[in-house]
C-alpha cells in the first residue's frame, strides 16, 4: 500500500467544506479541500450568514431559555417527521456547541438573535458581515493551521480500486486520500438536475438560482459511483417570484394578500418564505399578490403604517423594502402577463379570471378584518394591517420560482458517514451540507437551517474522520 497524499481530501470550500476540513485539522489530519471554481466559499459566501442553534454560549447570554431538545422537537414537528430523525437529533443537540466552536475561530457574530423562521424563541445567529465574513473566517482559521485549498479544480469523480474509495480524480489525475469529504452543496445551478429532482421548483424560463455557479449536484454522480442511497426528492427552498425578472424577494410586503386561483387567502402574508412555500405546494403553486394605490402612494399621514411592512428584523441591516411591489416597477410593467391593474376589484378579478364575487367577497372580508383591528382568519399581526380599499387595484401572478436551497442528497448517519443503498457505511466517505438529504425537509424551517446543516455536520464530518484515521494505518 502506497502512502496517500492526504489524510482527508474534501470536495468543496463551502461553510459544509471548511467547517470539516478545519474540524479534521484540529484532530491532527492533513487536509486538501478541493474547489471548482476560482475563490473560496460556494453558495454559503453568498448567503445572509444567519446560523440557526440552540444553547450556544451568545444564547444563554442573550438571556433566552432553550431547553436541550427543543429544537429537535420542532424541527422534526414542523417536517411532520419526514427527515432523518438520528442524524437530526445529534446535530441538533450539538449546534450550540459549533456556534461556540465558529465563534472560537473568529466567526464574528451580533450578540442579538433572530426569529429565523417559525420558532418559538430565538435560534438565528447572524455574522456580522454575512456569508462573506464566515467563510472568509474559516478559511482563514484553516490555512493558519496548514490547511490546503486547490483552486479551479473540479472533482470528476471519486477514485476507486478494487472497490475501495481511494481519493478523487480531477482533471485526469488521481488525488489520494484515507478519507473523502464530499461537501460540493446543492444542484441549484443546474437546470437538468432541477427538472429531475425538484421538479416542483422548475418551471422552463422561470425559475432561477439564487446561489453561486459550482452548484452543479456533482455529488449525484459521485453517489451513483458507489451506490450511495439517496433522499430528499423535491425538496429544497422556493421563494416566491413574479416571473418579470430574475430579482430575487425574500418575503411579501405585510400590506398585501395573497390568494389563490380561487380569490382565496391562505396564509398570514408576512409568514417566514419556508412556510410560504409549503403553503403554494398545495395551491398548484401559484398566487397572486393583491395591494392597492395606497400601498404604492400612501397618504402622508399613513406613511409609516406602509413603510414598516417586514416582520423580519435583522441586526444591522437597513430596513427591508420591496423590490417588485413599487410603483415604478409596476409602471414599468404594467403590460406584463403577470402584472394586472384595474380601477375596480370587479375588473381585477376579470383580468386574472378568478370569478369577481369570490375576490370581491375576499377583500370585502379582508377589509372587515382591518377595521377591528384583528386578523382573524391568519393571525397577521395588526401593524400590518392595512384597508385595501383605493384604486386602481394590483394583482402580481407569483410562482415559487427562486430557489434558494436543494434538498436531494447523500443519506447520511449521525456521524455523517455516507450510507449505501444496502445499508452499510461507505467507509471512507462522509458528507455535509446543502449535498446530504434527510436533513432538510418539505418545510425549510427558516433562515439558517442551512447553514446550521453545513457548519454543524462539517464539524462532526472532521471529529468522525479522524477517527477513523486513529484506526486505519494511512501510510505503509
Ligand atoms: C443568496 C442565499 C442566501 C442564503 N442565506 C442563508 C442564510 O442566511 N442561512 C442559511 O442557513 N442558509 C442560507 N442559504 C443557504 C445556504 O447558504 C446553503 O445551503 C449553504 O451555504 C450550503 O453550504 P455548502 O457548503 O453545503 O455548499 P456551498 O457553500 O455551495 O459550497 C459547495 C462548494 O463546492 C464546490 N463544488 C461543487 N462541485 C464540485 C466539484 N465537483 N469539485 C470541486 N468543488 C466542487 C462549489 O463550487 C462550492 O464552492 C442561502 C442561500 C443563498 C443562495
Amino acid at each position: 500500500m502506497t502512502t496517500p497524499d492526504f489524510d482527508v481530501i474534501v470536495i468543496g470550500s463551502g461553510a459544509a467544506g471548511l467547517s470539516a476540513g478545519l474540524s479534521a485539522i484540529e484532530h491532527g489530519a492533513s487536509v486538501l479541500i478541493v474547489e471548482s471554481q476560482g475563490e473560496v466559499g460556494g453558495s454559503s459566501r453568498l448567503s445572509g450568514g444567519v446560523v440557526m442553534a440552540s444553547r450556544s454560549t451568545l444564547q444563554q447570554a442573550a438571556g433566552i431559555d432553550d431547553a436541550e431538545g427543543n429544537l429537535f422537537r420542532e424541527y422534526m414537528s414542523l417536517n411532520a417527521w419526514d427527515l432523518s430523525a438520528g442524524p437530526v437529533r445529534r446535530w441538533a443537540d450539538s449546534l450550540g456547541e459549533t456556534i461556540d466552536w465558529l465563534q472560537g475561530h473568529g466567526v464574528p457574530f451580533y450578540e442579538q438573535l433572530i426569529f429565523g423562521g417559525d420558532e418559538s424563541r430565538p435560534r438565528g445567529h447572524c455574522v456580522e458581515g454575512g456569508g462573506q465574513a464566515l467563510v472568509k473566517a474559516l478559511a482563514a482559521a484553516y490555512t493558519a493551521r496548514g490547511g490546503e485549498i486547490a483552486f479551479g479544480r473540479r472533482v470528476d469523480s471519486l477514485a476507486v480500486e478494487g472497490g475501495d474509495l481511494v481519493g478523487v480524480v480531477s482533471g485526469g489525475e488521481t488525488l489520494t486520500a484515507a478519507a473523502v469529504v464530499l461537501a460540493s452543496g446543492g444542484f441549484g445551478a443546474n437546470p437538468d438536475r432541477l427538472a429531475e429532482f425538484y421538479p416542483s421548483a422548475w418551471v422552463p424560463g422561470e425559475s432561477f438560482y439564487i446561489g453561486a455557479d459550482g452548484a452543479q449536484g456533482d455529488h449525484l454522480d459521485f453517489a451513483e459511483q458507489l451506490g450511495v442511497q439517496l433522499t430528499g426528492f423535491d425538496r429544497g427552498l422556493r421563494m416566491l417570484n413574479p416571473g418579470i425578472d430574475k430579482v430575487h424577494e425574500a418575503f411579501l410586503p405585510g400590506w398585501t394578500i395573497l390568494v389563490d386561483r380561487h380569490g382565496r387567502r391562505f396564509a398570514d402574508e408576512t409568514a417566514p418564505y419556508g412556510i410560504l412555500d409549503a403553503l403554494m405546494r398545495n395551491r398548484g403553486n401559484v398566487g397572486y399578490v393583491i395591494f392597492d394605490e395606497a400601498c404604492l402612494n400612501p397618504p402622508a399621514a399613513l406613511a409609516d403604517r406602509y413603510r414598516d411592512a417586514y416582520k423580519q428584523v435583522w441586526p444591522n441591516h437597513a430596513a427591508f423594502r420591496p423590490k417588485h411591489y413599487t410603483a415604478e416597477v409596476m409602471e414599468l410593467f404594467a403590460e406584463h402577463e403577470r402584472v394586472h391593474i384595474a380601477d375596480t376589484v370587479e375588473a381585477l378579478a376579470a383580468s386574472i379570471g378568478i370569478p369577481d364575487v369570490d375576490l370581491r367577497g375576499e377583500i370585502d372580508r379582508y377589509n372587515d378584518l382591518v377595521a377591528l383591528g384583528e386578523d382573524a382568519d391568519y393571525a397577521k399581526p395588526a401593524k400590518f394591517l392595512n384597508p385595501l380599499a383605493t384604486g386602481p387595484f394590483y394583482a402580481v401572478e407569483v410562482r415559487p420560482t427562486a430557489i434558494a436551497h436543494t434538498g436531494f442528497g447523500l443519506k447520511i448517519d449521525e456521524a455523517g458517514r455516507v450510507l449505501a443503498r444496502t445499508g452499510q457505511v461507505i467507509p471512507g466517505l462522509y458528507a455535509a451540507g446543502e449535498c446530504t438529504g434527510g436533513i432538510s425537509g418539505r418545510v425549510y424551517v427558516g433562515s439558517g437551517s442551512s447553514l446550521a446543516s453545513a457548519t454543524g455536520f462539517g464539524r462532526i464530518c472532521g471529529q468522525t474522520v479522524t477517527e477513523r484515521l486513529s484506526q486505519t494505518p494511512v501510510s505503509v
